[in-house]
């Protein structure tokens, strides 16, 4: 903590840090020039994790004027450089999700969309609240670096298709240093602060069109659909108005997205799902979103034809090879790709049963990640390392029929803790009914563009 810088006025704004926390505690919108020195106040240390957490809280009740989230996500933006691309490299575009658990798509997609001729420079986030991260699955491989400079992430681009990596001290430092300060006091459930994270990191990326997966249901940062929908026109609006295309599609986070939860198991499978096998919910989100991508860049118009052509790199192989390609140029071993034993393994398992005859009525996806935060597999305060090889297979689905005794799921854990924190989680997390739910989402549910929604 830096007392004595606090006590100096933000750059030329002329207010102390805490005039700024007192006035957005009280309803008053802050103006563009006092977001940016707040936001590069921070970045560079000036104001405190303190005095941010407070202003974060204080704009966490209050909301943020429109001119203020244009405001707040543009000084985040400029917090660092941006990414920028010379003629002859093919049209960038990228998704993003609004977290889930067990969501690996991005994973499986950025080669996926490579190896059908776009150009996919992903800059992720880690772990937040009871979500998983993409940089934390990608670092479960050995070796494997989601740091690296503007320049080289440029020449990955160029020369495979796609790079992974996540914020940096040149790229978008204020995400870094807020999404690790909201994921500890309690400021993540917000639509301008998801909004202005999300979209400040995906403009540094130099994009020309962005594919948003805003996830609704319980396990979802707004599990409401009103919320989600709110989220999604929020920042396609932000996007649209800084020349990136940008549309997204509602999925359903009201249990986990295909069977792995916790970070070298869902690594795992998302390479499956590039080798044409995987869970059939996972591979119908993936190409779901991956055809919005394609068509977003003007690869070509039909999603139909997005759809086979995604089909084509999963079956052919060409999917797989630019993970390899992806793996071996940012320090990890490509043999992964194909290899499951490559991967860091939990040295205990221990299957879960049935303990009745019924129907899967709930998997309740929030339960399911914070035990895996619990088991070590995220983290609890910034400072904490992640055990990548805990957490959980669940192949139970809402309306499944199931008997007493069937295995829904398997255990991965490091000792007789883990693996009762993970035996309490799915007896709390897992619900059979008599008869089969009727209030499961439909996995795909919503298109939104700057037209309008659209029911799938
Ligand atoms: N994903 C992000 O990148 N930021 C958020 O705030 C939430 C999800």
């Amino acid at each position: 903590m830096r007392s004595s810088a606090s006590k100096e006025p933000v750059d030329r704004v002329g207010m102390l840090p805490a005039q700024l926390i007192t006035r957005k505690r009280d309803g008053a919108a802050l103006s563009a020039e006092e977001w940016r020195a707040l936001v590069a106040g921070y970045t560079d240390g000036r104001v405190p994790d303190y005095q941010m957490s407070a202003l974060l809280m204080a704009a966490f009740f209050r909301g943020l004027e429109p001119a203020e989230l244009d405001a707040l996500t543009d000084a985040m933006l400029a917090s660092g450089s941006r990414l920028s691309f010379g003629a002859g490299v093919p049209p960038r575009v990228d998704k993003h999700s609004t977290g889930g658990i067990g969501d690996k798509v991005s994973v499986a997609l950025a080669p996926l969309a490579a190896a059908c001729g776009v150009a996919v420079p992903m800059i992720s986030g880690r772990g937040l609240g009871h979500t998983g991260g993409t940089l934390d699955k990608l670092e479960a491989i050995p070796g494997f670096r989601t740091r690296m400079t503007l320049d080289e992430a440029r020449r990955q681009v160029e020369r495979i298709g796609c790079v992974m990596l996540g914020q940096t001290a040149d790229l978008v430092p204020a995400d870094r240093k807020l999404y690790a300060l909201r994921d500890a006091t309690g400021t993540v459930e917000s639509i301008p602060l998801i909004a202005a994270s999300i979209m400040s990191k995906k403009l540094a990326e130099g994009l020309d069109a962005l594919v948003l997966d805003v996830k609704h249901g319980s396990g979802a940062f707004l599990p409401e659909r009103e919320r989600g929908l709110e989220l999604a026109r929020t920042m396609i609006a932000l996007g649209a108005a800084r020349g990136c295309r940008t549309v997204a599609l509602l999925t359903a986070m009201d249990r986990p997205l295909g069977f792995a939860c916790g970070n070298a198991l869902e690594t795992e499978e998302a390479f499956l799902l590039l080798r044409g096998e995987g869970p059939a919910d996972l591979r119908a989100v993936t190409l779901a979103l991956g055809a919005e991508m394609l068509v977003a860049a003007g690869v070509t118009p039909e999603r139909d034809d997005a759809w086979r052509r995604l089909e084509r790199a999963l079956d052919s192989g060409a999917a797989a090879a630019i993970a390899r390609q992806l793996v071996e140029a940012q320090g990890g071993n490509p043999a992964v790709v194909d290899d499951p034993a490559a991967l860091p393994q939990a040295p205990r398992t221990e299957p879960w049963l049935a303990p009745r005859d019924g129907y899967i009525a709930r998997v309740e996806a929030r339960a399911i990640g914070w035990a895996v935060v619990e088991m070590g597999g995220g983290r609890r305060v910034i400072e904490d390392a992640v055990d990548p090889a805990v957490g959980f297979a669940i192949t139970a689905k809402p309306g499944d029929r199931v008997t007493r005794g069937q295995p829904l799921a398997t255990i991965y854990g490091r000792d007789d803790a883990t693996l009762g924190i993970g035996r309490r989680a799915l007896a709390q997390a897992i619900t059979i009914g008599d008869t089969p739910p009727r209030d499961v989402l439909p996995l795909v549910g919503w298109r939104v563009t700057e037209r309008g929604v659209e029911e799938l």
